[in-house]
């Protein structure tokens, strides 16, 4: 395969563009040769002329790519180490995926951007998605079976075809659940389970009444539940707090012991504590993902930061460093303060400490669900009484959902003529999504989307609210970049991302649901305390200089115990 071409047929308007521009600029159609055609493609119940890219005759001048207005077309020159034949396409001009994982005893973590294949491939070894080798249309486990002679994955794919290997597969998606599943928890949920994930206090709740949060560790337990040969577990750490992250991750653990377990996951610091090994996956998001050779969960995630992977012998992204000072402590000027606040919902209290904004300065919010955060950040927003001064908060809300059909340009109307805007949609890859439908927007479009609609107002103060859902790391520093600098508060569960982020944090202690109580400080002494409360300790690591944490009970996780250092930097 010299070449992939993938089209977004999403983008795709020939009646827009000056009937089939592509198909008429193409030098090689030009030639009166065959390069771009039109043909008809089933889309839902109708069908459709587009254009068609044959990749043997393209000659790859990139034309077509250039001159397309909605951005619809990509077209990659495949490196020398891709001449291999693909594990699956989903169709004619649709991604492709090159290479597996192999699944190990313990847990195998896959880390890569959206778009390069995660979920693809854990569909394929779950028995879900008949791979095809490339030739859409076909069921070509035999031949995949084949080209794996010799290989555990031979004889996997023996089995699965045999139907003795039992496979598990928890889907990236909860919030899907409560449309096919009804009941309570205590229905789908042993005892033992329901302990271990700490779900009692909503065991008697009905699914559809379930947070989030809930609801992820609904499916995690009724995935481990189940008697299997392998589980596959996707983004198991979504609307998990901290310390939900850091008991899911140990409960998977305890599982894994004897079994069998692959798991995507974007949060580095709950990945690092979860995994044996990892594979990276890299290529072009959307065109093509490559699965990169195993390696040891702390060697793996380095060379993903460093963005070289050894034995793979490829550079897949730039660096990323991470920096050993701690930052800003109240450098900035004072932009605002605010007094004591008390706030009563129902049965749940929230105290804060009083305290000051500064400008410039990024305070990192940090604590467990249900202790008032959000609370706290609508209060503000509201604009409340003790604050010293009216202050502009622009506000990203942490659920975002969207009916809406029209493309996102009309949804980023009312901001698009800001000075921050290109800059922005350039730093959070947003410009391919403009004449996209914000209704069929994936849940990373959409949570980038409403980052940038929060962060191209004009504002005071930018409040955002779990920023990094559904991100994958890359999008997570871009957007970490796109907030650095600007006076803002962030609220979020990924320990690396925040630490990356934050001059000073904002803690929130408390019984989840009952009261909560927070107080602003330092950042190194807010991590350190809200560790010592998970009970989870972090170093940091020699090579990237990223907080990493401590397998418990390691020698380092109990001398770090033991001085009270629990966040050492
Ligand atoms: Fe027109 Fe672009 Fe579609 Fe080609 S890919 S037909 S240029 S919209
Ligand atoms: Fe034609 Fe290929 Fe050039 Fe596009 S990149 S214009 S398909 S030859």
């Amino acid at each position: 395969m010299p070449r992939i071409a993938v089209i977004d047929y999403e983008l795709c308007h020939p009646d827009k563009c000056g009937n089939f521009l592509c198909a008429r600029l193409c030098p090689v159609n030009r030639k009166d040769e065959d390069c771009i055609v039109k043909k008809d493609r089933i889309e839902g119940s109708a069908k459709r002329l587009r254009p068609f890219i044959i990749e043997e005759t393209c000659i790859g001048c990139g034309v077509c790519v250039n001159k397309c207005p909605f951005g619809a077309i990509s077209i990659v020159n495949t490196p020398e180490q891709l001449q291999e034949q693909p594990i699956h396409r989903f169709g004619e001009n649709e991604f492709v995926m090159f290479r597996l994982p192999v699944p190990a005893k313990g847990v195998v973590g896959l880390l890569g951007s959206n778009g390069t294949g995660k979920s693809t491939v854990m569909r394929i070894l779950s028995g879900q998605t008949k791979p095809n080798m490339g030739m859409y249309g076909t069921d070509a486990t035999k031949d995949i079976s084949k080209f794996y002679r010799g290989s555990e994955l031979q004889e996997y794919f023996r089995e699965l075809e045999k139907q003795s290997k039992k496979t598990v597969y928890k889907p990236q998606q909860v919030s899907m659940i409560p449309k096919v599943t009804s009941g309570k928890v205590s229905d789908l949920l042993g005892e033992a389970m329901i302990r271990e994930l700490e779900l009692r206090n909503c065991a008697d709740r009905d699914i559809a009444a379930l947070s989030g949060g809930e609801l992820q560790r609904l499916a995690i337990g009724v995935a481990l539940s189940r008697e299997a040969d392998i589980y596959y577990i996707d983004e198991p750490s979504s609307y998990l707090d901290v310390r939900q992250r850091i008991n899911v991750a140990k409960t998977i653990r305890r599982h894994a012991q004897d079994k069998y377990f692959m798991v995507v996951e974007h949060d580095l610091a709950t990945l690092d504590f979860l995994a044996d090994k990892i594979h990276v996956f890299y290529g072009v998001p959307g065109t093509y993902g490559i699965v990169s050779k195993p390696y040891a969960v702390r060697n793996g995630i380095n060379a993903f930061l460093d963005g070289y992977l050894p034995d793979d012998n490829v550079r897949i992204r730039e660096s990323t460093v991470f920096e050993e000072v701690e930052r800003t402590t109240k450098s900035g000027s004072v932009l605002a303060s605010f007094g004591e606040m008390s706030h009563k919902a129902g049965d749940f209290e929230l105290s804060v400490q009083k305290g000051e904004i500064y400008r410039n300065e990024v305070l990192g919010v940090l604590g467990a669900n249900a202790l008032g955060k959000t609370t706290f950040a609508k209060i503000l927003a509201e604009g409340h009484a003790s604050l010293s001064k009216k202050i502009a908060i622009s506000y990203k809300p942490q659920y975002i959902e969207t009916d809406y059909e029209g493309p996102v340009r009309n949804v980023l109307q009312g901001v698009s003529d800001s000075d921050d805007f290109p800059i922005l949609a350039r730093q959070l890859d947003a410009g391919r999504l403009m004449d996209k439908s914000a209704k069929n927007l994936s849940g990373g479009e959409l949570q980038r989307v409403a980052i940038l609609l929060c962060l191209a107002k004009k504002a005071d103060v930018y409040l955002l609210d779990e920023p990094s859902a559904h991100l994958d790391v890359d999008q997570r520093l871009a957007v970490a970049k796109a907030i650095r600098g600007r006076t803002a508060m962030v609220i979020d569960h990924d320990l690396l991302f925040l630490s990356y982020i934050s001059d000073r944090t904002m803690l929130f202690m408390g019984e989840p649901g009952k009261y909560g109580e927070a107080e602003a400080m330092g950042l190194r002494e807010g991590f350190n305390k809200f560790l010592k409360d998970a009970g989870v300790t972090f170093r940091r690591d020699e090579e990237s200089r990223r907080p990493r944490a401590n397998k418990p009970e390691s020698v380092k996780d109990r001398e770090q115990k033991e001085s009270g250092e629990y966040f050492y930097s």
